[in-house]
């Protein structure tokens, strides 16, 4: 107990600045070009939170709620892989966190994917490319999908419904590069992914989701 205390004591002082998050599994750090480092050892779930990183730094960087659009479908599964064979699409893994403004890992937070495929497709009768998965106890989560396509007058994005604590926000996920973004009245900069610039299969990216709780 006393050594629990300790830790979340440090924690505080440290601030948002220096605080961080534990890998959330090595096969997701190893691919992630944004991964927080890897704390010091630890016996308890709080002390995880120990070392530095540079992606999440303050609450400026808090999820930006944007529409839903014309898409959304209720009733996914719950899977962290969404793409199915014969599904078109350059593979992607995206890993990250989910994370207060004050940088402490949301557990158990609800992700609700949904995508276009690679041609900007989206699967309107079935669930291809749609799916939600928990946060793991470091507010971890890993995204198997592929990069979805453009369709008309929207850039690359992938939808998103971040549920904490009752409440949801929904948003949508960008890519670095395409030039559709400059004309996407729906863009905002703060909700791009971070994506390894290596062009190995599957890609890999990273994004955490800041929420003000
Ligand atoms: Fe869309």
């Amino acid at each position: 107990m006393r050594r629990w205390v300790i830790a979340f004591v440090g924690l505080v002082l440290a601030g948002c600045s220096a605080a961080s998050v534990a890998a959330p599994s090595a096969s997701a750090v190893a691919s992630a070009s944004a991964a927080p480092a890897a704390s010091a050892a630890s016996s308890t779930t709080t002390a995880t939170v120990a070392s530095t990183t540079s992606s999440c730094t303050a609450p400026a960087q808090a999820i930006t709620e944007l529409t839903e659009g014309p898409y959304y479908k209720a009733g996914a599964p719950q899977r962290a892989t969404l793409s199915t064979t014969g599904v078109a699409g350059t593979p992607l893994v995206l890993t990250g966190y989910v994370l207060s403004t004050s940088c402490q890992p949301i557990a158990n937070a609800k992700l609700d994917f949904w995508q276009a495929d690679g041609n900007g497709n989206y699967d309107n009768s079935g669930y291809t490319l749609r799916g939600w998965q928990l946060t793991d106890a470091n507010g971890a989560y890993r995204l198997e999908t592929v990069i979805p396509g453009l369709y008309p007058g929207r850039t690359e994005h992938i939808h998103v419904k971040v549920t904490v604590n009752g409440k949801t926000y929904t948003s949508q996920l960008f890519f670095p590069g395409v030039s559709q973004n400059a004309g996407d009245s729906i863009y905002a900069a703060n909700m791009l992914i971070a994506l390894n610039s290596a062009t190995t299969t599957p890609r890999t990216g990273t994004f955490n989701f800041i929420i003000s709780v």
